[in-house]
């Protein structure tokens, strides 16, 4: 089960270039980050997200055309599986912010955007040069055939704080 914090969905400008976004902050993260910007995210708390609240969070927020977990959870099936959904169900992208060093080459498969790497305080956030995260666009090219393109430099104008 993949569970989210209702009260925090909201739409967003920054977390994803050039996208309207829709922002859900999934619970019960399994991240260690030293310096956790939200230690509340790591408790059994919110709601289960389903295909029928993905539904209604983007029927509420027309126009929106990203939608992102805002982390990962504790039940990866199960987010490749919503992924996998809102790519099917709805005319937008999807997008991930994880807090670990590397995703397994399938989340490229549901993904358009993948933001990986554990927030480390004394390198920053995804918005300063030093960091050591990074945001991936996915570049598809046919079956399972995909390219990562590096975009984190357009991240570093901005004032995101993506510690997550
Ligand atoms: S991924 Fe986010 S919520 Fe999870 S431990 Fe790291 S900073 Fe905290």
């Amino acid at each position: 089960m993949i569970k989210y914090v209702p009260q925090m969905t909201s739409v967003v400008m920054e977390e994803i270039p050039d996208k309207v976004t829709l922002a859900v902050d999934i619970s019960r993260c399994q991240g260690t980050c030293e310096g956790c910007h939200s230690p509340f995210l790591r408790q059994d708390i919110g709601e289960e997200l389903t295909p029928a609240v993905i539904d209604t969070l983007l029927g509420r927020n027309f126009g929106v055309d990203c939608f992102l977990f805002l982390g990962e959870g504790d039940d990866p099936a199960r987010l490749l599986e919503l992924a996998a959904y809102v790519r099917k169900r709805h005319a937008v992208s999807v997008a991930l912010y994880s807090g670990r060093p590397a995703v397994e080459d399938s989340f490229f498969q549901v993904f358009d955007y993948v933001k990986v790497g554990p927030y480390i305080p004394a390198f920053g956030p995804l918005n300063v040069p030093t960091t050591n995260q990074r945001l991936y666009k996915v570049v598809r090219h046919g079956g399972e055939s995909v390219e990562l393109e590096d975009i984190t430099s357009r991240m570093q104008h901005r004032g995101t704080d993506s510690s997550r």
